[in-house]
């Protein structure tokens, strides 16, 4: 019988690296290097793939993959330390390059984390367990994993993510539980197949009730939020966070049981204080806006969840602040609980303030090119510190939007730095199925980049519109995504936005329903 496969000197080493908050002390393992070399190496040369016979339970399997998985991660990391994100390596492909080897085979942490770990093993507590070098994620082991007992340590391990006010609060009196954006990003490994947002939300909280010893009943009702993500590196050195406004990500996500839209877009025009190159929806002084009228708000409001989330642009927002928190108010008054984004260049910085305080739960999202100066006129001093110091005060209300620039819009034929193309950050070049548009124009419009190309393509429906209908076309919308839009732009080379904005006409439109 082959010896089993020890993992002595990862052990060791992470005793002595790991703070006992579960941070990484990366100057010593800078020091330790060679025994993490040693540990991958060790990694490297046998896997359960290629020596079987060393692996012989299931959680031995099972181990050997989360501590490869963290020893790679430390390792990608210390080859560029000091960074402060795993989304700021020199290539932007922290997740994607295959440059570790387990048994023999070359693979990348995505392989890892999404072919082998979730795709082969059911168990939805490895992500308590799996470490990416982030602050959001769950704290860092000070042992390796080992196969022995390996259940109850996982066990052990989602409990203590649980019992971090970070990862899980409950309000009993506001009825809702603020998570772990863990349990977005991975929903399905935590609720199992389920078809709807709202049988993910059960599941999730099913899964919260069995490992934090609450009664599913008494929260099975309760509104869930999902946290930030701290992507800030899990550096023993420095402080928690990257900077006051960090990186915003989307909320909602389309489940295929729904039956109704988690997300909409609401555009009030492209009229703008800015002339973006790059802008999605030709931004300008010369742009038009129109108002938001009740018709258009009441749309809304049938067409939406009363839990999803309503997202303002144009156009710049707060141009027309007063009519963004009246349209706010109206929707608030009409029973929509949900969160509301605004998207704003945040020239404006007062009035876009005044929006936020207007609503506890409304965020605002500011451009990144902007933010930062970057292909772009920066955000002027004195606003820039004065939305910096309102978010510091104001934690998870203002963001600031993805790096990627797309080929959509003024930017359909510019040439963009590497790290601005959305491939380069493992997005491929399709279509991003953003959720669709209602416009103040009262149309319903399937792609927020292109609400200004009028084309049957994209006419999802009009104001007094069956909601069930708009959702229906969004769905046709879809498949044809799947179907016509991505494989004819990779057909030809170039990006699915790219193919919207410059042959669309050579494609045929969905049949909607009217
Ligand atoms: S990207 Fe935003 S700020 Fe720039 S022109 Fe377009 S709408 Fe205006
Ligand atoms: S590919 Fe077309 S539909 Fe998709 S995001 Fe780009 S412009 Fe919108």
């Amino acid at each position: 019988m082959p010896d089993p496969f020890r993992y002595d000197v990862w052990s060791a080493l992470l005793a002595d690296i790991v703070t006992p908050e579960g941070k990484v002390d990366y100057a010593r393992l800078a020091e330790h290097r060679g025994l993490l070399e040693r540990v991958v190496a060790e990694l490297g040369a046998a896997s359960p793939e290629s020596d079987p016979g060393r692996f012989p339970s299931e959680e031995d399997r099972l181990a050997y993959w989360l501590n490869a998985y963290n020893a790679f991660t430390l390792h990608a990391i210390i080859a560029e330390y000091p960074i402060t994100s795993v989304w700021k390596t020199r290539d932007g492909q922290f997740f994607q390059r295959r440059r570790h080897v387990a048994g023999g085979r070359a693979v990348s942490l995505d392989d890892i984390e999404h072919e082998i770990l979730r795709g082969q093993f059911a168990e939805p507590r490895i992500h308590f367990a799996i470490n990416c070098g982030s602050n959001g994620c769950p704290p860092m082991r000070p042992a390796a994993y080992e196969g022995a007992r390996l259940r109850e340590t996982l066990r052990a391990a989602a409990e203590q993510f649980l019992s971090g006010e970070w990862n899980l609060r409950i309000d009993h009196a506001a009825r809702r539980i603020f998570i772990s954006r863990i349990f977005k990003m991975y929903a399905g490994d935590f609720a199992g197949e389920a078809g709807t947002t709202e049988e993910y939300r059960r599941g999730v909280l099913r899964f919260v009730a069995r490992h934090t010893g609450v009664a599913f009943e008494r929260i099975a009702d309760y509104e869930v939020v999902y946290n930030v993500y701290d992507w800030g590196l899990n550096d023993a050195a420095r402080t928690p966070h990257l900077g006051p406004i960090l990186f915003h990500e989307p909320v909602e996500h389309f489940a295929e049981g729904d039956t109704e839209l988690r997300e909409l877009h609401l555009y009030e025009g492209n009229f703008c204080n800015r002339t973006c190159a790059w802008c999605t929806i030709n931004g300008s002084p010369q742009g038009w806006y129109e108002r938001y009228s009740p018709a258009v708000l009441d749309q809304a409001l049938a067409t939406l969840a009363p839990d999803g989330n309503l997202k303002f642009y144009g156009g710049e927002p707060t141009l027309h602040a007063e009519e963004i928190t009246r349209a706010i108010r109206y929707v608030r008054e009409r029973g929509f609980r949900g969160l509301v984004t605004i998207f704003s260049n945040g020239v404006k910085a007062e009035r876009l303030i005044d929006i936020l305080e207007s609503d506890a739960r409304s965020e605002a999202v500011l451009n990144y090119s902007i933010y930062h100066g970057r292909d772009a006129e920066p955000l002027p001093p004195h606003a820039k510190a004065r939305l910096e110091a309102w978010a510091a005060a104001h934690p998870g209300r203002i963001f600031q939007g993805y790096k990627v620039l797309f080929h959509a819009g003024s930017g359909a034929d510019l040439p963009y730095d590497r790290d601005r193309e959305a491939d380069f950050h493992g997005l491929g070049t399709g279509c991003v199925r953003c959720f669709p548009v209602l416009t103040t124009k009262g149309r319903f419009h399937a792609c927020p980049f292109a609400a200004e190309i009028e084309a049957p393509h994209y006419d999802l429906g009009r104001v007094g519109t069956d909601p069930q209908v708009v959702f229906r076309n969004y769905r046709s919308f879809r498949r044809w995504v799947d179907e016509v839009l991505d494989p004819e732009a990779r057909a030809r080379g170039v990006t699915s936005c790219q193919m919207c904005h410059r042959h669309l006409a050579e494609l045929a439109a969905p049949a909607y329903e009217r």
